[in-house]
């Protein structure tokens, strides 16, 4: 960003202690680490990195459960410009994936922009000093701009499940794996059959005592193509680079098919629906378990899930399948809604996160002190998935409509940053102090996601999943090829924002929309 524009004074509750930065970008999982990047790599160093946690990484650094991994190939699950040749498997592990961030961290210098253990408690838009006021626990900021990228998958969510803060032994979710507590020898509950639970049921089921799995819905799953990768391999990456683009190039292709059959003609999911039977069948040979883990949706109306030790660790010995839908949670049991006590002695909590009501909605407030999770109420709105008409000055990272469950969220994530990246530039180049969004900006984006997710699998499937809100609208996913995402934010769409030049009186997007 230039330097010519003069800051405006304080407005009278500002703290004069706060820190004075051009851009606060808030976490530092790849999006966050990706925005901050963005900027460096243009030469600027006027920015923070407000992270609540002691390191970078967001997800691989608080998911460390035993199991963790990525499921989608780590050539393409990472970033573009920061290829990494040494991968040790296709499908990397939690650690490998976090020693990555690090990495990348501090080969583009932007660790010491890194602000860590400062938890953004509240962002307040001051109308009058054009300034976001960010409070942190470890100190104030004034911001011009503030970009969130908090994490749509940062907050755990803990089941609402009577009786469960009664319990006498260790509960734990998935995402707070409590490494000191030994596992050998317990009676463990797994509670959620999701993507983190198909993960760590099988790592753990070979030293437990014993395992409970509650299922609420059976996932699809598919055999995971994950191999270690050779010695040679690497070399050729390291020395060859074009062939590992290429075949980030083919994996990012061919994941993109199966958007024909999610979003456009669910025909085209039979032949992953047969393979995903087939894989059930060879792997488990009793049929009354066969059939409670047999989906009775639509596949990839839910993630579809990736495992090879999923369904045997279900069907050893030692663990069990249950059904019957949790009733209470007693000191030392787990009590289901048929009546039967199971004595436990350690609950893990595979259930997820907040996703429809992020948490840091409720910090973030705009013009007039509205709070983004007002805003929301009814749904999330934003206009390409990065701003919200109310909030200037604000963009959102993996906010609205970005999630995809098919392929890399590194890929969107990318292309979130080149738009939000434009709109800096934009203000550079024009000398604006302000810029925000419109209102019929927004209803035209909400309105063109609508149309696309009508007819897809993720709300004619017949299942009900996280990637929609209580009115059963699409809030999280992105409905259509990500290249067209890509297209669609290349560029800042300059004509559906308001901008206030510097020194200039503020004009309101809703006289200009
Ligand atoms: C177990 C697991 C496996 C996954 N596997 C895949 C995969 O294989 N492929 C894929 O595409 N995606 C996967 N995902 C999704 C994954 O979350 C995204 O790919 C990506 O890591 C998101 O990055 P992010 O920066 O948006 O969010 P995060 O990585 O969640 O980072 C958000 C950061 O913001 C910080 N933060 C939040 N609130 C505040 C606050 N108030 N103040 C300060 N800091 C704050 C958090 O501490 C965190 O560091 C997986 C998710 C999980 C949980």
């Amino acid at each position: 960003m230039t330097s010519t524009l003069e800051t405006p004074a304080a407005s009278p509750d500002a703290s004069p202690d706060a820190r004075e930065v051009r851009v606060a970008i808030i976490g530092s999982g790849f999006a966050g680490l990706g925005m901050a990047i963005a900027l460096r790599r243009r030469g600027e160093t006027d920015f923070v990195v407000l992270e609540r946690a002691g390191d970078v990484g967001g997800t691989w650094r608080d998911n460390t459960y035993p199991g963790a991994a990525c499921d989608v190939q780590s050539n393409l699950y990472s970033f573009s410009f920061a290829p990494n040749p040494r991968w040790g498997r296709s499908y990397s592990e939690q650690p490998e994936i976090q020693a990555y961030l690090r990495a990348t961290a501090d080969r583009f210098d932007v660790r010491r922009h890194c602000v860590f253990g400062a938890d953004v408690t509240s962002a307040r838009w001051d109308d009058a000093a054009r300034r976001w006021h960010v409070t942190t626990t470890a100190g104030e900021f004034r911001a011009r701009v503030l970009i969130s990228a908090a994490g749509a998958l940062a907050d755990p969510a803990r089941p609402d499940i009577p009786g469960l803060d009664t319990f006498a032994g260790t509960v734990m979710h998935s995402a707070r794996w409590e490494h000191a507590h030994d596992l050998s020898g317990k009676r463990v509950a797994v509670i959620g059959t999701g993507a983190s639970a198909i993960q760590v049921v099988p790592a753990i089921q070979p030293i437990v005592d014993s395992i409970t799995v509650y299922q609420r819905t059976p996932a699809w799953v598919v055999p995971r193509t994950d191999h270690p990768v050779k010695p040679w391999t690497r070399r050729l990456y390291t020395y060859v680079p074009g062939l590992q683009r290429g075949i980030r190039a083919f994996l990012y292709l061919f994941r993109e098919f199966l958007v024909i059959g999610l979003a456009k003609n669910r025909r085209f999911l039979r032949p992953v629906a047969k393979l995903a039977r087939t894989h059930l069948h060879r792997q488990v040979r009793d049929p009354k378990l066969r059939k409670a883990l047999t989906p009775d949706y639509t596949i990839g109306c839910k993630r579809i899930l990736i495992s090879n030790d999923y369904f045997p660790a279900v069907a050893a010995p030692n663990a069990e399948l249950v059904t019957a839908g949790i009733a209470e949670v007693r000191p030392h049991s787990v009590v289901t809604r048929d009546g039967v006590e199971r004595p436990t002695d350690t609950i893990v909590l595979a259930t997820g996160f907040s996703v429809t009501d992020l948490p840091i909605a409720k910090r973030i407030r705009g013009r007039e002190g509205r709070s983004l999770a007002d805003v929301w109420s009814d749904g999330m709105v934003s206009n390409r998935s990065a701003a919200v008409a109310g909030f200037p000055n604000l963009f959102l990272l993996v906010g609205p409509n970005v999630g995809v469950g098919h392929t890399s969220m590194v890929y969107m994530i990318e292309s979130q940053v080149a738009y939000v990246d434009d709109a800096l530039r934009t203000m550079d180049a024009e000398g604006l102090d302000v810029l925000e969004t419109t209102p019929a900006a927004q209803e035209a984006w909400r309105s063109l996601v609508a149309e696309k997710s009508k007819g897809t699998v993720w709300l004619a499937g017949g299942c009900a999943s996280w990637y929609l809100d209580r009115h059963g609208h699409n809030t999280t996913l992105w409905p259509d090829f990500t290249f067209r995402f890509r297209r669609l934010t290349r560029k800042l769409d300059r004509e559906n924002y308001v901008g206030v030049p510097a020194g200039a009186p503020a004009s309101r997007p809703e006289v200009a929309a």
